[in-house]
């Protein structure tokens, strides 16, 4: 316990939680970029639309030259379905997560999407089949309208409500003083916790994408919020393929399957059921140590893996 107070290592992780807060500033902006040719093949080809099937087919990754953070990850994301990653924080949830708008590119191994290897399609024809709603939604200064459409400029404002709707965030902007007009950001209201991240779960409705990219707050909210939280996530996932970090006990059990990584490498694969049956598996006991917390993939190991 100690050693979690250690200065040196509040520092460093500060300084991954500031690392990781532009990587998701980055997905938000890279997502809607028009032109991220940068990194396309001389003859990358437009990624055909299917029902949006992601394969991990023995990737492996590790950021510059450091520590292989992904180990021969191999599993399939079925179209339409919702798969849960959970595992101890470090175990490379996020990691895997940015390889499919190829935020990076896997050093070993393929990503494929309805079985073409992205790394042959252009990164716009990609992206354009995805959405991302972050831990941390990123609202800009700017109306609410405006933060919704800038998931895609040429939605119309029949389009941007009803999307809202779906979210379950009409009402409560209906109840801001200019509606869809109330500007955000600095100078404008602010917005709660649970309200913004129905926003955000908005603007990835709006954005219409086969894929969803979803990483689930950890953040605790009030009873109700979370209710309506939950509401406009259920609406987002409806026939979507869907790769969550999963913290909560309810996404993970509703998920069709569930990945558990440890350590950059999956561990367990299985329904809810099937891994809760397994009592001396990695999921089991994440389960057990969550009872007594409220995350499932709670900060702290249950094994140390620390020392
Ligand atoms: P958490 O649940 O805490 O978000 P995670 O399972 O998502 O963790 P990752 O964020 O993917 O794990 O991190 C896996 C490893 O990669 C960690 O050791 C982390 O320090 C490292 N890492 C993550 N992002 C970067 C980066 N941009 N540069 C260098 N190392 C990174």
């Amino acid at each position: 316990l100690l050693l979690a107070y250690d200065p040196a290592r509040r520092l460093a992780r500060l300084q991954i939680n500031l690392e990781r807060a532009v990587v998701n500033a980055r997905m938000i902006y890279e997502i809607l970029d028009e032109q991220p040719t940068q990194g396309d093949s001389a003859n990358a080809s437009e990624l055909a639309v299917g029902g949006g099937e992601i394969e991990f087919r023995n990737v492996g990754f590790g950021y510059g030259l450091g520590e292989p953070v992904l180990e021969n990850v191999s599993f399939t994301a079925e179209a339409g379905k919702t798969t849960a990653i959970v595992g101890p924080s470090g175990a490379g949830k996020s990691t895997l997560i940015s390889l499919v708008p190829r935020f990076y590119d896997p050093s070993s191994g393929q990503v494929l999407i309805d079985g073409t290897d992205i790394a042959t399609v252009t990164k716009k024809s990609l992206r354009h089949q995805i959405a991302y709603v972050s831990q941390q939604p990123w609202l800009f200064e700017g109306s609410i309208r405006d933060n919704l459409r800038y998931a895609r400029p040429d939605a119309t404002d029949t389009e941007i409500e009803d999307a809202a709707r779906l979210a379950n965030a009409h009402e409560f902007i209906l109840a801001q003083p200019q509606g869809y007009g109330t500007m955000l950001g600095e100078n404008g209201v602010n917005l709660s916790g649970g309200q913004r991240q129905r926003i955000s779960i908005a603007r990835a409705l709006v954005r219409d994408a086969p894929i969803l990219l979803l990483d689930e707050a950890t953040s605790a909210l009030d009873n109700e919020s979370e209710a309506a939280v939950q509401k406009a996530l259920e609406s987002a996932m409806r026939n979507r393929t869907v790769l969550v970090i999963a913290h909560r006990l309810s996404t993970i059990a509703r998920a069709d399957r569930i990945v558990v990584m440890q350590a950059g490498k999956v561990v367990e694969i299985g329904s809810h059921a099937d891994l809760s049956a397994t009592t001396d598996g990695l999921y089991a006991r994440l389960q057990a140590y969550s009872e007594k917390g409220s995350s499932v993939s709670a900060d702290a190991t249950p094994t140390n893996t620390d020392s």
